[in-house]
């Protein structure tokens, strides 16, 4: 019995630490070559190296997914060097907390370009290549914060739900040509962008302590559910989100 994910290729964004990396590994892992994209090129090597040290077949792919032109580039690089793209995990994220009377339209845009424009940029990119192979599936990171809210992050929360919309818009048109799409919604997982809530005793007893699991995830709990998604063991589901949360909104 083969491997999920076995001469398949596969792109992953934000790759160079937190939940990212996890899925790059995990994926590597199950089989397939993955493009470790990573806004910074230090950090992507590195990560790449980490995860060619566990047997991994992977490519460092430094590349800011908010701006078209380098997405643009780098789907044509890949396309010239494997000839096809098989799976496109969208999970480069940042936050930019304030309150809304607070927030600077910067700080507004930031977020959103990020976690939001990126993922429509990369779709646009990836799917004609998918249309042409009659194939493909695509994971998008979103968060419960979509369904749940939350102080402090309006920018974060819109452009998760954005992410939610996109991945129902995108997953009708392209469900014809074979390609699934679908997001999943993660509780809180213990990464840097989590490490004011690990080690701040008020936001841990509201983020993590009502987590019916009792804990925050590790990005691999993640990943596993991201290479369940993109493998043919889920050909039946499309236009999907999914938390992954531990109970925590039970
Ligand atoms: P993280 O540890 O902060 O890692 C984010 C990754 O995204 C980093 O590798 C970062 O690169 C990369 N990135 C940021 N902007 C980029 C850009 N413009 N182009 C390319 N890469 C970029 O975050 P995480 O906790 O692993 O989160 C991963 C995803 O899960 C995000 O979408 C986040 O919103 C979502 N999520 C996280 C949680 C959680 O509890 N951690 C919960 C729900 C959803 P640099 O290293 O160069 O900064």
């Amino acid at each position: 019995m083969g491997l999920p994910h076995e001469g398949r290729v596969a792109i992953v964004t934000g790759a160079g630490r937190g939940i990212g990396l996890g899925i790059a590994t995990k994926l590597a892992e199950h089989g397939a070559k993955v493009w470790m994209v990573e806004l910074d090129e230090e950090r992507a090597d590195q990560a790449a190296a980490s995860v060619r040290d566990l047997g991994g077949t992977v490519e460092s792919a430094p590349c800011d997914v908010s701006d078209p032109e380098s997405v643009g580039s780098l789907v044509s690089k890949i396309i010239e060097t494997d000839g096809k793209i098989d799976l496109l995990v969208n999970n480069a994220g940042i936050t930019r907390p304030a309150m809304l009377h607070k927030m600077t339209f910067d700080e507004w845009q930031a977020v959103i370009r990020v976690n939001l424009s990126s993922q429509f940029i990369t779709l646009n990119a990836v799917s004609n290549h998918m249309i042409e192979a009659g194939s493909g599936a695509i994971v998008n990171i979103s968060s419960v914060a979509a369904i749940n809210g939350g102080i402090g992050q309006v920018n974060y929360v819109a452009a998760k739900a954005g992410v939610i919309g996109l991945t129902k818009g995108a997953s009708l048109e392209l469900a014809r040509y074979g390609i699934r799409v679908n997001a999943i919604a993660p509780g809180t997982v213990e990464t840097d962008m989590t490490k004011t809530i690990m080690e701040t005793p008020k936001f841990k007893a509201k983020y993590v302590d009502k987590i019916a699991i009792g804990r925050a995830a590790q990005p691999n709990e993640i990943a596993s559910v991201v290479s369940f998604l993109g493998s043919d063991d889920a050909s039946f589901i499309t236009g999907q989100v999914l938390p992954v949360d531990g109970g925590g909104y039970v």
